[in-house]
């Protein structure tokens, strides 16, 4: 099952969504099987209840990632729910203790207060805002900040509006140049780029074109972004999920099916 497929039945326009599912092996129709979105279980660990996510996958060891969308393990076939549970309860002080890095991390996508010391995503880097006041309104980000200033440094909404306003000119500035170092690859017919604000989707790409990027895409990593825009691109070609599809995105962007895992820590950034 794919959005592309399920657009079509619908005799909409044909749209190819990049879908939160994308990432949790929704789309498995049409030879797409790289990933399994395994089973939901739950583990009591030190006295706390934790959800996971049990994949089994073609692998020798048990493994653990903790990501914004929780914890996943992976783990061969043969290894039994047992072993798996007594894996989890030898490593329970760390996964209780990611979890919760984790669960602040999500709240720190955007300042709730927009303020110096508040913490926002940029390149997939937590910095710290500072804002001043001044006659001039600018922006600069480094490694550890993002400073602002501005003449109404203590109205936060004003402050909050020319924030968002910045990330998305940022974010066109980061994007547009991969799509027009994709594009010419797959089409000669130069896409339509605009940037979207959905809450579901990192991207979409429809039979005229147009390509929508999320916006949020500049507080991810950039390479993580890239792969969104690869992706995207060879929609403009395959409007299907399809194996010609992904080998397609695996020519633009090789590598890609790491990202895609990758990616999952991420996706709950269009929910915050
Ligand atoms: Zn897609």
């Amino acid at each position: 099952m794919d959005e592309a497929a399920i657009s079509s039945e619908r005799r909409g326009p044909l749209i190819a969504r990049l879908r939160l599912r994308d990432f949790f092996g929704g789309d498995r129709g049409n030879g797409d099987r790289l990933r399994d979105d395994g089973q939901s279980r739950r583990i009591v660990l030190a006295g706390e209840s934790v959800d996971y996510r049990l994949v089994r996958a073609r692998r020798r060891t048990i493994g653990m990632q903790i990501g914004l969308s929780g914890l996943t393990v992976r783990a061969p076939r043969w290894v039994s729910i047992r072993e798996i549970e007594a894996a989890l309860a030898e490593r329970d002080a760390w996964v209780i203790r990611s979890l919760a890095e984790w669960r602040t991390r999500r709240r720190e996508v955007l300042p709730r207060a927009w303020k110096t010391g508040a913490s926002i995503l940029y390149l997939g880097r937590e910095l710290t805002l500072a804002v001043h006041p001044a006659r001039k309104r600018e922006i600069a980000a480094d490694l550890l900040n993002l400073s602002v200033l501005h003449p109404a440094a203590a109205d936060e909404r004003q402050v909050a509006a020319f924030v968002g306003r910045w990330l998305r000119e940022e974010a066109l500035r980061l994007l547009a140049p991969y799509v027009a170092e994709f594009a010419p690859r797959v089409t000669t017919d130069a896409p339509t780029l605009k940037l979207s604000n959905a809450r579901s989707e990192w991207g979409s790409c429809n039979q005229h074109g147009t390509i929508r990027l999320n916006w949020r895409l500049v507080q991810l990593p950039p390479h993580l972004a890239r792969y969104i825009v690869a992706h995207e691109v060879a929609h403009l070609v395959e409007l299907n999920h399809s194996p010609r599809f992904w080998k397609l995105v695996e020519m633009l962007f090789p590598g890609h099916v790491e990202a895609r895992r990758t990616l999952d820590d991420w996706t709950a950034l269009l929910e915050a």
